[in-house]
């Protein structure tokens, strides 16, 4: 199955909604004109289709393994990493000063969009890469910088996050991997589990970001340190030395994204691998945190591609299987033509609009807390940013799950066969609302660090800004009535279950945890619905004035309504479900299940 990037989407969004003409008005983006994004975006068009899409079946089927502890990755990996690093595609969005182009978040969140769709588990090793080297800017010694990162931006070396061990996953307070100093470094011995991307012969050298804890360490995260291991130790002039003490043991048969490698490592099983501390001791939790906040909006950004890849299929099956007959044509028909695969690839469609829009609108939000001027926008932004990242993250992957399974369902039986590759999709998807915090992980910190920490604050300053746009849409347009109402409808709900959740868990404590998904799930609804009422709003506009390309407004158009009046309503079962509260949830005891 191919994979074409939908570019004049993407553009209609990064333009549009996104705003990129305030983006390259920013101190550093001033390059980033309308042409130069598109030819950037046509050429990352090319490469996934060309390079990328061919390579995800085969990778699927191939899979990455473990022959005489090396991992050997599929057919054609190697050479399509080669090219990706010729082409500089890793250096996007990084910074000038380590050989990176500079570009805007915002434009680098479509291209990697592409890399997502065109190949999850390919586009897992550069997504990696880019935190550690985002980790390691903000956090590392000067030293540290020199000697690693312009080798990881330009491609040549790989990085990685190692957090999880077997008894410390979402909870990494129990992390046990130890650091003891010696001399200038330190000497780490543990187990790592799960590590994407935990080695490869793709690159020179494997730059791993590894939490463990100093001999001194008090408990909990409050202990955590953050260490920088090389695979292969570095020499004075920058060149490969000696092999580190840090291997892969094992990898992990999965459900989905085979070509990525899934890897146990162990370190220091000899005489201890050498590290390097980044940042201060004891405060690694938070340097990881630079790393795990770009790996969460990249794996939200995970969901709307992978949902996209899932509908472009789905289109395509739905348009050549001939089934049944259908109202007013003639003889059997396409199963496009049933308005019931019509309503699957409506809610596949609107969906992954939505999604994408608040990727995106997230992505220059971000640009913005890093290069506004204005001390306060960037407050703002960032304070914005905060309150979005579960969102982007924990909605658009969870909804990614109803997106690829209908996706297979359109198929019919096929879409159980993995021939058709539909199934590849829903299996890929999956482990996006896992991996980086669970949805529930996501969720706690959405009801406990962003929306009860500071009492409803950023919530209350979104609800602002929802307000003051349905204020400003046009009066008595019909088109974009049932918008209107619903967005309506949403926001006061999304105000409703804040003021519930402030109010109940004063007195409740199973109140947070018991009702935070789905006051996600609500959030992510409505947010999506402000952007498509936005996409609708602009559409009627370019109507109403004969823009060229009248069918592409209409289309957005319609997926807009489409979206408020079958996905909106959601919102109110949400909103029960949420002010039901904790009871019933927590009604039965251990015994009883
Ligand atoms: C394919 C794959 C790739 C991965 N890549 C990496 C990687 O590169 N680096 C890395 O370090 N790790 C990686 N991981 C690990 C991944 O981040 C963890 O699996 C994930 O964080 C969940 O931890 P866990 O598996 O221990 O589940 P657990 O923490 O045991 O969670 C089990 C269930 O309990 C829930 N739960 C747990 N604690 C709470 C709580 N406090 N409140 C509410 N619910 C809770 C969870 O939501 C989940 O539903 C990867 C995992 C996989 C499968």
């Amino acid at each position: 199955m191919n994979y074409f990037a939908p570019v004049r989407d993407m553009e209609f969004v990064i333009n549009e909604l996104a705003g990129l003409a305030g983006i390259a008005a920013l101190p550093g983006f001033e390059e980033a004109t309308p042409d130069l994004v598109n030819a950037v975006l046509e050429e990352a068009g090319k490469f996934s289709s060309e390079v990328l899409a061919p390579l995800n079946k085969t990778g699927d089927r191939e899979g990455s393994r473990l022959v005489d502890g090396k991992v050997v990755v599929p057919t054609g990996f190697t050479e399509a990493y080669e090219q990706f690093v010729e082409c500089g595609w890793l250096g996007l969005g990084k910074d000038v000063d380590f050989g990176g182009q500079g570009l805007p978040h915002l434009v680098v969140t479509a291209v990697e969009e592409m890399w997502n769709a065109s190949n999850l588990s390919f586009s897992l090793c550069p997504l990696l890469t880019s935190g550690a080297v985002a980790a390691l800017q903000r956090h590392a010694s000067d030293d540290l910088k020199a000697t690693y990162v312009e080798k990881m931006v330009n491609g040549h070396w790989a990085g990685t996050m190692n957090l999880t061990e077997p008894q410390a996953g979402s909870d990494l307070a129990a992390i046990r991997t130890e650091a003891v100093p010696e001399g200038d470094h330190y000497r780490l011995r543990g187990q790592k589990i799960f590590i994407t991307w935990g080695d490869q012969e793709m690159t020179e050298n494997v730059i791993h970001l590894v939490l463990a804890r100093l001999p001194d360490a008090p408990a909990g995260v409050r202990g955590i340190s953050l260490f920088l291991v090389p695979k292969y130790m570095v020499e004075e002039d920058g060149g490969i030395g000696a092999r580190n003490d840090i291997f892969v043991v094992s990898l992990e048969h999965k459900l989905g994204v085979h070509a990525s490698p899934t890897c146990t490592i162990a370190l220091g099983d000899t005489e201890g691998a050498v590290g390097y501390l980044i940042g201060e001791a004891h405060s690694g939790l938070a340097c990881m945190f630079t790393m795990m906040n770009a790996a969460r909006l990249g794996t939200g950004l995970q969901g709307v591609a992978i949902a996209d890849r899932a509908y472009q299929q789905a289109v395509a099956y739905a348009k050549e299987r001939v089934q049944g007959s259908s109202p007013g044509t003639e003889g059997r028909v396409t199963i496009i033509h049933h308005a019931d695969v019509r309503r699957m690839l409506m809610l596949m469609r609107s969906q992954t609009e939505a999604m994408r829009a608040v990727a995106y609108v997230t992505a220059a939000l971000l640009d913005k807390s890093g290069h506004s001027p204005d001390k306060q926008q960037r407050q703002a932004s960032q304070q914005r940013v905060d309150l979005m990242t579960p969102i982007a993250k924990a909605w658009c992957t969870e909804v990614a799950q109803e997106v690829t399974t209908l996706g297979v369902q359109v198929h019919g039986g096929m879409g159980f066969i993995e021939d058709t590759g539909s199934a590849q999709h829903y299996r890929d998807g999956r482990i996006t609302t896992i991996y980086e915090g669970t949805t529930g992980i996501q969720a706690g910190d959405l009801v406990g660090r962003k929306i009860l920490r500071d009492e409803g604050q950023g919530m209350r300053s979104l609800l602002d800004d929802i307000r003051a746009f349905e204020d400003s849409m046009p009066d008595g347009d019909d088109r974009l009535a049932v918008l209107r109402r619903e967005l309506k409808s949403g926001r006061e709900a999304l105000g409703e279950v804040t003021d519930w959740l402030l109010e109940s868990a004063k007195t409740d404590e199973n109140a947070a945890g018991s009702v935070s998904v789905n006051l996600l799930m609500l959030m992510g609804t409505v947010i999506g619905g402000w952007q498509m009422a936005r996409a609708a709003t602009l559409a009627t506009g370019k109507l109403d004035s004969g823009a060229a390309d009248s069918s592409f407004y209409e289309t957005k158009l319609t997926t807009a309504r489409f979206y408020a009046e079958q996905i909106m309503p959601r919102v109110r079962a949400y909103r029960d479900a949420v002010t039901a509260g904790s009871e019933n949830i927590m009604a039965l005891s251990e015994q009883q299940f």
